[in-house]
């Protein structure tokens, strides 16, 4: 927290204890059909307009140049006609934040900056308490997670501790030390939970050996192909369970034990694809922040709503987020953007790689770099060019093997980057 000073100590306890006796409604709204699922969400859409149109600076000035009212919105097509929310927006948050709460009591949430400038965003300390402990709290259930498991964050800040205090629950290990520095930590530690980035997992299971047996993985922050999986569960012989989430809007959806795709949390947030269809910029409406409404955000990934029903049962729909951050999307001589997970789609099949990462080092060149495992041969190689040329018209592939693949000063692997320079879509 800033010096802001955020909400004092009984205002939190109040919160959280409103929280814990609303939490059982959150646990059965994902059971809705989803219908039921849609008219909950378009009535608290209804509200977040209405919060966001009479007390927010931006969206105030907004409504009044269409010279509409928040009850001429009837539909989600209505909606779709407001302008959207852009990250230059948060930019000045005075501009978003509702002047029916006080600076000073609210939440902050800054984002890393590793794809440009810092951002904070504001909440209030029942968003707060909603998008913190809530609503995880309902998806690690649905995972099998228990109050009584240990859960170790692998992450970028808040831990240089080696060793967990004793009788902690929950240790942050830093992703920044050598994994030989933080194992015999994590070893005794023996979390039953890990929560970190897909590409550290890698690493950190062919480090271990065998010797951490998490029971489940929680992943996010990256591009979750389906090989890194695959690499994360046979290492650590558990699974995989891959979270959506932005630091604006928190956690927007999650995968249950079926695998089918990631569930929106839609009872609370509004998820819409620009342009609508199938693959397109991803908009979040979130709609419990009341202190700092957001709509239509562009937050700078890509994804798909996906029309199939998860076969658990759960009414909350599937989508399928990430297919990259807009800045990983390749741009191909003949003019197209290439979404990155047709690449690692690719060369799924492919057997022998351990980690890879692909490069566009040139508008017409895109070097894979390769670290091999035993089994990667001359017919790896040929698999490999023969899976990729289809979807890489025009470009020279270049084939390396390396014996280790860098993260990015963020601690984050970039699976697919470019290092060209292109317009790419609009973030
Ligand atoms: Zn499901």
């Amino acid at each position: 927290m800033s010096a802001a000073g955020g909400p004092s100590l009984l205002m939190r306890a109040a919160e959280l204890g409103r929280g814990l006796v609303s939490y059982p409604s959150l646990e059965r709204a994902q059971w809705l059909s989803p219908e039921r699922v849609q008219a909950l969400q378009w009535q608290r859409l209804q509200q977040t307009i209405e919060q966001a149109a009479a007390h927010s600076p931006l969206y105030r000035q907004r409504f009044a140049a269409l010279g509409i009212q928040p009850r001429d919105i009837r539909s989600l097509d209505d909606f779709r006609k407001l302008p959207i929310t852009t990250r230059e927006d948060l930019r000045a948050p005075d501009g978003l934040l509702a002047d029916n709460f006080p600076r000073n009591q609210l939440r902050e949430s800054m984002t890393s900056g590793s794809t440009g400038r810092r951002t904070t965003s504001y909440f209030d300390e029942r968003a707060w308490v909603h998008a913190k402990y809530l609503v995880k709290l309902r998806a690690r259930r649905a995972c099998g997670l228990q109050p009584w498991h240990k859960v170790a964050l692998f992450q970028e800040d808040g831990g240089t501790a080696l060793e967990a205090p004793a009788g902690k629950r929950t240790h942050t290990f830093s992703i920044h030390r050598p994994i030989a520095e933080i194992l015999p930590g994590a070893q005794r530690f023996a979390a039953e939970a890990y929560y970190g980035f897909p590409g550290y997992f890698v690493r950190l299971a062919e480090a271990a050996q065998g010797s951490l047996r998490p029971r489940m993985i929680f992943t996010s922050g990256e591009l979750l192909d389906p090989f890194t999986r695959r690499a994360i569960e046979d290492g650590f012989k558990a699974p995989v369970f891959d979270v959506y989430g932005c630091t604006e809007v928190k956690e927007v959806a999650w995968e249950c034990p079926a695998h089918a795709g990631h569930h929106l949390n839609a009872d609370w947030i509004l998820f819409e694809v620009d342009p609508p269809g199938d693959a397109g910029k991803v908009l979040l409406t979130p709609l419990y922040n009341r202190a700092m409404p957001l709509l239509r955000y562009q937050v700078g990934d890509t994804g798909m709503l996906l029309s199939e029903r998860c076969p658990c049962g759960r009414g909350l729909p599937l989508i399928r987020p990430t297919l990259g951050r807009s800045v990983d999307y390749l741009q191909l001589p003949d003019g197209n953007m290439l979404p990155p997970y047709t690449l690692t789609c690719a060369v799924e099949a492919v057997e022998g790689m351990r980690q890879y990462q692909f490069v566009q080092t040139e508008p017409r060149r895109i070097e894979l770099r390769i670290v091999p495992g035993a089994d990667f041969g001359a017919e790896s190689e040929a698999a490999l060019r023969n899976a990729l040329a289809p979807v890489l018209p025009g470009v020279d592939v270049g084939i390396e093997l390396v014996p280790t693949i860098a993260a990015e000063p963020s601690g984050k692997y970039r699976i697919v980057k470019t290092l060209v320079e292109a317009p790419g879509p609009a973030r």
